[in-house]
């Protein structure tokens, strides 16, 4: 009988040690597994191939998003890593202006070193998507929500277009997870994520992952690279992650509506200039979002009308730190940390203004969220 998904989240691998019948699955640590003979070769070898708790995190992801199979990697980066040695020099790839400021490091630095052809693209944006694909590229990527204005690309429609070009459509899912947006399903090809954020969801663990979604050999294509790059998960991460992933259901819905509640606060705020946030009516991306999304996620950002020291020093409950996803409330200044990468001049173009804080909301008791933001809002 399939189970629902919460179901299978929940019991990931319970049950299933052959050796004592431990409840949790163990963790391999191993590094290299035993032969019984040159004729009698079992699925282990050596753990940078394959490993059984890499194994387990890999067939729960590849469940949870909908697709045929999974690779694990060591982090978000290292999943983008993998899927652009899909490419080659004469490939001609879309991205997302307005990206993870290291995701867009990594599309220029890569094509300034001709590994592919690539052009960013504003993915919000129907006239600038018809100009766009007047050309024909091999591989589009959507990240949506994105990071970190929260803009919103239309994920069905994006894949039509991709596909009657002939290529592949890649969606960076981290923002939402899969509880609250089947990429896959809305007609994306790859799926990829920072494990690092939602799915982990305990900010103790750097991770990643690639899931495909109906083709074998594409899927094998991936694993072939991440053994060769060597970006694999370590079995000690897939451990933790797979035991993050078990709540991931409750951690959302809880982090979700604390969400909500801050963004209509910050919404009616005098400090607060503009608050990007799709589950508002004034977000432009919110029709969309409510279509394909299953909820309106966890992080939203917003343009200060203040003092920016004076606010960040009276905040008590949240932390000022890179990353998002975790249990505990974050707040970050991206034009200083996660996007200052990017450089001024993509920065002003994506909208990433000095003022813009970014906060990614935990499951602390909603009350002493908005205390905090209240009292350091007016101190700013
Ligand atoms: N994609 C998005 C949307 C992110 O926010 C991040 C990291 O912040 C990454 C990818 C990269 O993930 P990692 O930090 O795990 O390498």
């Amino acid at each position: 009988m399939a189970k629902r998904r919460r179901t299978s989240l929940v019991r990931a691998g319970v049950g299933t040690d052959p050796a004592y019948g431990s409840v949790m699955p163990p963790i391999y640590l191993s590094s290299t597994f035993q032969i019984d003979g040159l004729d009698k070769r079992g699925n282990y070898e050596y753990s940078r191939t394959r490993n059984p708790t890499r194994d387990e995190l890999s067939g729960a992801l590849a469940e949870l998003e909908g697709g045929i199979g999974c690779a694990v990697t060591s982090s978000g980066m290292g999943a983008l890593t993998l899927i652009l040695h899909l490419l080659g020099p004469d490939d001609l790839v879309f991205a997302p202006y307005d990206c993870y400021g290291r995701s867009y490091w990594l599309f220029r630095a890569l094509a300034e070193k001709k590994h592919f052809k690539l052009k960013f693209i504003d993915t919000y944006d129907n006239d600038a998507l018809d100009e766009a694909f007047k050309e024909k590229p091999k591989m589009v990527f959507v990240e949506t929500p994105s990071n970190p204005v929260m803009r919103i690309a239309d994920i069905a429609d994006i894949a039509k277009r991709t596909h009657d070009a002939g290529g592949l459509l890649v969606c960076d899912n981290t923002f939402l997870s899969p509880m609250l947006q089947r990429c896959l399903d809305l007609g994306a090809d790859i799926a990829y994520h920072s494990t690092t954020k939602f799915l982990n969801g305990h900010s103790d663990v750097v991770g990643g992952a690639v899931i495909v979604k109906d083709d074998e050999e594409l899927m094998q294509e991936l694993h072939l690279w991440n053994n060769s790059l060597g970006t694999i998960g370590s079995p000690f991460d897939s451990y933790m992650t797979l035991r993050g992933l078990r709540t991931l259901e409750v951690r959302v819905t809880r982090a979700q509506g604390n969400t909500e509640i801050i963004a209509d606060f910050l919404d009616k705020h005098y400090k607060v200039e503009t608050v990007f946030y799709p589950g508002l009516e004034s977000h432009p991306g919110h029709e969309i979002a409510k279509e394909q999304q299953d909820g309106f996620g966890a992080m939203l950002s917003f343009e200060l009308k203040g003092d920016l020291d004076a606010f960040l020093k009276k905040l008590g409950v949240f932390s000022l730190a890179q990353s998002l996803g975790g249990t505990e409330s974050l707040i970050n200044h991206p034009a200083s940390m996660t996007h200052v990468s990017m450089g001024a001049e993509a920065r002003a173009k994506a909208g990433v203004t000095d003022n813009l804080l970014r906060l990614s909301i935990g499951i602390e008791h909603i009350d002493d969220l908005i205390d905090d933001l209240e009292g350091a809002l007016n101190a700013a």
